[in-house]
């Protein structure tokens, strides 16, 4: 039985104020442990207050992105370790703003995926998060152009294989991959419910091919993708949907803990 999880991502928003507004009002929305693992990820430099406020409570702390070395000339760059000091205990890897925008100043979405981060690089993110005992969410995902070319499959699948291939069936096991079409972040445009069944079923198939069928069923599943209170019930209902990774909606307390009580 996988436990339910949804994840927000702040993204790059939020003064500290506001951040601690957002924690405050979440905590008080849902008002007790709800069934599902929920997590937020705030800007890198508010970890520190918010997992202060966040404390022992119902909701973790979790980070947006992570630089696989120990340490070292790496500007800007924040290690596994410094995550884990600051409380973090899961981090997402290879969002598609991360793998396909930065390096640019301006982007063609039939160009995401050609620069910035590659398969190669998620997978050394995975694999130092894991060495320090922090989950990874890995997020794959296709562009409309890949999607309208039939590609949607053998994309995710190369993603997948490209970043995890090789881990433990342990590792794979205990990590978590968020489905999140390009097309669908911060759109409006929510995947159809059982097209993200459809493509979370194959995500599954390939972990089985990496790590057999038995840990592939432990891996939970999510998808992303302006997920909203109104649609994430039927979205998190799937029988191979675990939960959802949250942008946008989960700025926004009361509607973040409305999706969060949607996965049960
Ligand atoms: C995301 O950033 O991972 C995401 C899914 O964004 P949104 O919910 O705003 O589409």
């Amino acid at each position: 039985m996988r436990r339910p999880v949804v994840a927000g991502n702040w993204k790059m928003n939020g003064t500290v104020a506001e951040a601690t507004a957002i924690v405050r009002g979440l905590l008080a929305a849902l008002d007790g442990a709800p069934t599902a693992e929920v997590w937020v990820c705030p800007p890198t430099v508010w970890l520190t207050t918010v997992g202060s406020l966040l404390g022992d409570g119902p909701v973790r702390l979790g980070a947006q992105d992570v630089f696989w070395a120990e340490k070292g000339a790496f500007t800007g760059q924040t290690s596994p370790a410094m995550l884990k000091e600051a409380g973090v205990g899961a981090c997402i890897v290879g969002h598609s703003e991360t793998r396909g925008r930065f390096g640019k100043l301006e982007v063609l979405d039939t160009s995401l995926g050609f620069f910035a981060e590659t398969d190669e690089t998620v997978g050394l993110k995975v694999r130092s998060l894991l060495a320090v005992g922090l989950t990874p969410v890995v997020c794959v995902g296709e562009t409309i152009v890949e999607r309208e070319a039939g590609q949607t499959d053998s994309v995710i699948e190369g993603q997948i294989r490209g970043a995890l291939g090789g881990l433990s069936p342990e590792s794979v096991g205990s990590l978590i991959v968020a489905y999140e079409p390009v097309w669908a972040i911060g759109t409006g445009r929510t995947c159809d419910a059982a097209e993200a069944e459809r493509v979370c079923g194959a995500i599954r198939g390939v972990l089985g091919s990496l790590a057999g069928t038995q840990q592939a069923e432990s891996t939970r599943i999510l998808y992303g993708g302006s997920v909203k209170a109104d649609n994430a019930s039927e979205l998190f209902a799937q029988l191979n949907i675990d939960g959802g990774l949250v942008g946008g909606a989960s700025l926004d307390p009361v509607g973040f803990a409305q999706i969060v009580l949607s996965a049960q």
